[in-house]
């Protein structure tokens, strides 16, 4: 059985103290761990606070990025060995919005994959297509070549541990959410892939997240299909009061 995960994805918004803050406020109210897992991906300067804050609590602490080398002359990086002495336990990769704007390949995914998985931390690897990708109806082989990428050389007991979200570009901060039925649709094809790749037994464990404007009032739907495990969330988790919906979709 597949635990269900919901992140929130708070990409470059709040700063310390307002971490605090809402940690404070909803860190009594969240899901048992092993009935919903509930996440915060964090900027970097803010994992700090979001880790001290949630001590004790059933939150997970993500990072949103970080480089693929522990150490060394890479200015403004952020190292994967320090995230994982800070406390952190998931690591964002491949947010199309660090493909767009600043030009993370497949192969620098996959390096970071790598070096995620040598010190200790799991991996919640985006994947999804463009709209002009989805109109030309060529969604399904671009993901799926995205995921063989992505894993390159990943053992499949690496791959069993890891989070997959599938985030159509289109529906990112578009209030534009695919259909459940879209969704679902795509997180069978790359569990498919999966078990080609790997074996039955890792695409069964491997679990993907939706990610496009998910909110309170879709959560549940979506969170009904068979391959959709949870989802990445954005505008959506900057809210005391919604995040805690999203989390607790199942009461
Ligand atoms: C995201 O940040 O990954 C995302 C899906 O954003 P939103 O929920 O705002 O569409």
């Amino acid at each position: 059985m597949r635990t269900p995960i919901i992140a929130g994805n708070w990409k470059l918004h709040m700063n310390p103290a307002q971490t605090a803050e809402f940690v404070k406020n909803v860190k009594d109210k969240l899901p048992d761990s092993n009935k919903v897992e509930s996440v915060i991906a964090a900027p970097a300067v803010d994992l700090d606070a979001l880790i001290k804050a949630s001590e004790g609590s059933n939150l997970s602490v993500a990072a949103e990025n970080c480089y693929f080398e522990d150490e060394g002359a890479f200015t403004g990086e952020t190292s994967p060995k320090v995230l994982k002495e800070m406390g952190v336990k998931y690591c964002i990769i491949g947010h199309s919005e660090r493909r767009d704007y600043f030009h993370e390949t497949d192969e620098d995914i996959n390096k970071k994959a790598k070096a995620i998985f040598r010190n200790g931390l799991l991996p919640i690897i985006c994947c999804g297509e463009s709209l002009e990708t989805r109109e030309a109806g060529k969604e399904e082989e671009f993901v799926v070549a995205q995921i063989k990428k992505a894993l390159d050389g990943l053992t499949s007991e690496q791959v069993s541990s890891l989070v997959i979200a599938y985030e159509p570009i289109w529906a990112i901060g578009t209030g534009k959410t695919a259909t459940s039925d879209q969704a679902e649709e795509m997180c069978k094809t790359i569990r498919e892939s999966i078990a080609k790749l790997y074996n039955e037994e890792t695409a069964e464990n491997v679990r993907i997240q939706y990610g496009g404007s998910v909110k309170p009032a879709n959560v549940k739907e979506l969170m009904a299909k068979p391959n959709i495990d949870g989802g990445l969330v954005g505008g959506a988790s900057l809210e005391v009061e919604s995040f805690l919906s999203l989390v607790n979709y199942q009461d």
